[in-house]
């Protein structure tokens, strides 16, 4: 078998650039000519989507691929270190309980805590690794519509009317990936999950009242969580992000009303309308300084969150899905770092793989990777399920059980922070015949 010499990335988001900065790493030394183009939507790097929470797999992940440094580089850009992720409850100012990210040494999870970071901070990061690598390519304003494979090759259109051809195209175009919907899986859709983020930034000094965490809080009220997170090393900054419920009718931006307020519809912007939202959410609040928060904060902005169902299909012949393309679940702490294990475990399939049939390398990768991330997804379903509203006395219960629910999953998420794809037991591969030369027999 020939390797893949010619790597269609479509998407430069955190799985896509990541993918290529670990087939770059891996083929290299095995595939003289290499090449990997990166196909991005954006003209630039998009400055949009706020905060992002890297836990300790996620760090290690960034390191094995040569990012971290580049954070780490960006000063107080390169984010926040967190500790742990306090829990109150936003009525009483309870503690409630924390999601701890020291471990027992105070030296966190395989040498790493959390990190909370600006997402462009990041995606400059990323990009800024991969121009260092020879080999990888990264084509902006390239927006996806269509595609077509061959016995030998895909073939990838662009909407400027220019394709692309290439030995195997990964699909790594977000939640609503036209890779997935034109040539993997068309009869999945991505679905809303009945829950936004709504999202802010203030600056930490406009803030009077004492700050009741260290650098991450989730407060909860029985009208969803409200996320209170510093993003910046020096603590410039507050990400503020409500997570609630929004009928699937409100979810565009521009016509997005607060419920029964249809008065005021046309005399406030998207934003006043959705600080109105919020404050309405949380008028309970007996934190003083999320009071402040949520009466001065400007530039509000609407992220209605999608999600797949499970155990769909990953992969054609020539084209493998990675990151949320494949499998996008609500967010906790741990959707990037699944799209960081996808890009480095396939990296280190392709390589052991490399004188089979690609196909061989997509049924491996699928193989080692379903049965995670089918557990991770219906385990974020139940805490994201957790933001629709409810009862008073329901949402007393909940808060009165959250060490109990934290004390439950303790083992699992050590376990997800710990997973390590760069050292994960690979099968190797037979030594004669291929795979899937013993599924045509
Ligand atoms: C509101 C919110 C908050 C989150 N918070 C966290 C968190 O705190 N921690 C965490 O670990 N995870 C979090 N997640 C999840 C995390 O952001 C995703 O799992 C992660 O970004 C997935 O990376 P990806 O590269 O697969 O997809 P994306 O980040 O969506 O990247 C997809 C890329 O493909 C590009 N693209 C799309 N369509 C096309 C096209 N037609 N042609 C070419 N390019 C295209 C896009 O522009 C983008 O660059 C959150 C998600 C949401 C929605």
């Amino acid at each position: 078998m020939i390797p893949p010499c010619d790597i269609l990335v479509l998407g430069g988001g955190i799985a896509g650039i990541a993918a290529a900065l670990a087939i770059s790493k891996e083929l290299s030394p095995k595939v003289p000519g290499l090449k990997i183009t990166i196909f991005e939507l954006h003209n630039v790097p998009s400055t949009s989507g706020g905060a992002i929470n890297l836990n300790p797999a996620a760090q290690r992940h960034l390191h094995h691929l040569g990012v971290l440094d580049e954070l780490d580089k960006m000063g107080a850009d390169g984010g926040a270190e967190v500790d742990q992720v306090e829990m109150f409850s936003i009525h009483s100012g309870r503690r409630l309980g924390r999601v701890d990210f020291s471990g027992k040494d105070g030296k966190g999870y395989g040498g790493y805590k959390a990190r909370r970071v600006m997402r462009i901070s990041l995606h400059l990061a990323l990009l800024a690794t991969a121009e260092k690598a020879s080999n990888i390519d990264v084509k902006f304003g390239k927006k996806v519509v269509d595609g077509v494979e061959s016995e030998e090759k895909v073939t990838i259109f662009f909407e400027d009317g220019t394709n692309a051809v290439g030995d195997l195209a990964l699909g790594c175009d977000g939640v609503h990936s036209p890779t997935r919907m034109k040539l993997v899986d068309p009869s999945t859709p991505s679905e809303y999950t009945g829950i936004c983020f709504i999202q802010t930034t203030i600056k930490a000094n406009r803030i009077n009242a004492p700050v009741h965490f260290k650098t991450t809080a989730m407060n909860r009220s029985r009208h969803g969580g409200l996320l209170t997170t510093y993003c910046h090393k020096n603590k410039e900054d507050i990400f503020v992000a409500a997570l609630a419920e929004v009928d699937a009718a409100d979810i565009s931006h521009e016509t997005f009303c607060p419920r029964n307020r249809d008065s005021i519809r046309h005399r406030r912007t998207t934003s006043e309308r959705l600080r109105d939202e919020v404050c309405e959410r949380f008028n309970d609040c007996g934190i003083p300084c999320v009071q402040e928060m949520l009466e001065k904060s400007l530039n509000w902005a609407l992220y209605p969150v999608y999600q797949l169902p499970p155990d769909r299909k990953w992969h054609t012949e020539r084209t493998l899905l990675l990151g949320d393309a494949a499998h996008a679940m609500p967010p906790r702490d741990e959707s990037a770092a699944f799209a960081l294990d996808d890009a480095i475990l396939f990296s280190r399939i392709l390589s052991l793989y490399i004188h089979q049939p690609i196909s061989d390398a997509f049924a491996v990768y699928e193989y080692i990777r379903r049965s995670p991330v089918t557990k991770a997804y219906n385990s974020s379903n139940v805490t994201w399920m957790s933001n629709k509203g409810t009862g008073r006395w329901t949402n007393r219960l909940e808060e009165w059980m959250t060490p109990w629910q934290l004390y439950k999953d303790k083992k699992a998420r050590i376990g997800a922070w710990e997973f390590d794809a760069s050292t994960l037991y690979i099968p190797p591969p037979p030594k004669e015949p291929s795979l899937s030369s013993l599924e045509d027999k």
